[in-house]
C-alpha cells in the first residue's frame, strides 16, 4: 500500500452567498495556500452556494474546472448559512471538518492551529473571536447582553464569541447530522452535542470585499416574506404591539407615580384612580400580547418540525466534483 492511502482527509466546509467581489481572491490567495500548507493530510474543500444570484458560482466553477480538490455544492436557491453549513457537513467525508466563512473575517492561516488541537485529542475546536476590542460600543454591549440572556435561557453551552469558525471530527459530524430539527443554528448544536472542546481565539478580521449578506434590506424583504407566508406573523405583529404598548403605559405609569406621588403633583394634573386603573391594564395588555406572540413562535418551531421538510435542496446540475 502506498503512503497515500494512510493519509487522513480534512475537509475544509465554507457556506457562499453573493460574495463574488472577494471569492477568488480569498480562495486562491488566503484559503488554498493555508490548505496546501498541511501535507500531512489530503484534503477536500466543499463550496456551499448558497444560492447566489451574482456571478459568484461561474467564479468558483472556473476554480473547480482547475482543480479537483475543490467541490461546488450549488443548493437550489438561498437557504441560508445554517442550511448551507448542514448541506457541507452532509457531504463533507473528512475525518475532521473545518467550517470557515468566504469574507476573509476568519483568517485560514489558523487552520494547521485548529488541526493540531484535533491531533492532541479535541472533537471540536471552536474559533472564539476577541470581539471587545474590534467591536464599538454598542456591538460590545448587545453580544454581553445576547450571551447573558441565552445562558439564562437555558442554553449554557455556548462560549461568549464562539463563531462557525471551528474544526469538528469525524464523531461529531455523524451525530449532528443525525439530529432531526429544523430551525437549527449551528453553533448552539454543536456547543449542544458536548464531547471534548477546545478554544483558539482569534481577530475577527474585516470584510475582503462585498457586504455582509445579513443587511436591512434583506432583514426586511425576509419579514415581508415570512408575513405573507407564514401564519404566525399576524401574531408577531401584535407581539410588537404589545411591546409598544407595554413601554409606553410603563412610561405613563412611571411618570405617574413620580409625578403624583413622589413629587407632589407639580404640574396640577391629579390623575385620579380610573386614570391610573387604565395604564395599568393597559401595561398588562401588553404583556398579554407579548406573551402570545411568544408562545406562537414555539409552535411555529413545531409546526416546521412535523412538516419534515429537507433542509436544504441540492441542484445537481451546478454542483462539481461531487461523487
Ligand atoms: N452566507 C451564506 N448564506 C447566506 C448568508 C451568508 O452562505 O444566506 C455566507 C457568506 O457568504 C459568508 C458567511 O456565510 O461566507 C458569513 O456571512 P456574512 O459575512 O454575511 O455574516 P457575518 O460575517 O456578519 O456573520
Ligand atoms: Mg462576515
Amino acid at each position: 500500500m502506498s503512503l497515500l492511502s494512510h493519509k487522513k482527509l480534512i475537509s475544509i466546509v465554507v457556506p457562499i452567498h453573493n460574495e463574488e467581489e472577494g471569492i477568488v481572491d480569498f480562495l486562491s490567495n488566503k484559503l488554498l495556500p493555508a490548505v496546501n500548507n498541511i501535507d500531512s493530510y489530503k484534503n477536500e474543500i466543499i463550496l456551499v452556494d448558497d444560492g447566489s444570484t451574482d456571478n459568484t458560482l461561474a467564479k468558483i466553477t472556473t476554480l473547480a474546472d482547475d482543480n479537483k480538490e475543490i467541490k461546488i455544492l450549488a443548493l437550489s436557491r438561498n437557504f441560508g448559512k445554517e442550511a448551507a453549513l448542514s448541506a457541507g457537513l452532509q457531504y463533507a467525508k473528512g475525518d475532521a471538518v473545518i467550517t470557515i466563512d468566504a469574507d476573509g473575517q476568519q483568517p485560514p492561516e489558523l487552520i494547521p492551529k485548529f488541526i493540531k488541537k484535533w491531533e492532541e485529542g479535541a472533537d471540536i475546536v471552536t474559533g472564539v473571536r476577541d470581539h471587545y476590542t474590534k467591536h464599538g460600543f454598542i456591538q460590545k454591549l448587545g453580544s454581553k447582553l445576547f450571551y447573558k440572556l441565552l445562558r439564562k435561557m437555558g442554553n449554557k453551552y455556548t462560549v461568549p464569541g464562539s463563531t462557525d469558525f471551528r474544526l469538528i471530527s469525524r464523531l461529531v459530524v455523524d451525530e449532528f447530522n443525525n439530529l432531526p430539527e429544523h430551525n437549527r443554528i449551528t453553533r448552539g448544536l454543536i456547543d449542544w452535542l458536548g464531547f471534548n472542546q477546545e478554544y483558539i481565539e482569534y481577530t475577527y478580521g474585516v470584510r475582503m470585499a462585498g457586504r455582509p449578506s445579513y443587511n436591512m434590506k434583506k432583514l426586511t424583504r425576509l419579514a415581508l416574506d415570512s408575513f405573507v407566508s407564514m401564519s404566525n406573523t399576524p401574531l408577531m405583529f401584535l407581539g410588537w404591539l404589545g411591546a409598544i404598548i407595554t413601554l409606553l403605559s410603563g412610561i405613563l405609569g412611571l411618570f405617574i407615580i413620580i409625578q403624583q406621588y413622589i413629587l407632589g403633583d407639580p404640574l396640577g394634573l391629579y390623575w385620579n384612580g380610573a386614570v391610573q386603573m387604565t395604564v395599568f391594564i393597559t401595561f398588562l395588555i401588553g404583556i398579554v400580547l407579548i406573551s402570545q406572540a411568544i408562545t406562537a413562535q414555539y409552535i411555529s418551531h413545531i409546526h416546521a418540525d412535523t412538516q419534515d421538510r429537507p433542509l436544504y435542496i441540492i441542484n445537481k446540475k451546478n454542483s462539481k466534483n461531487l461523487k
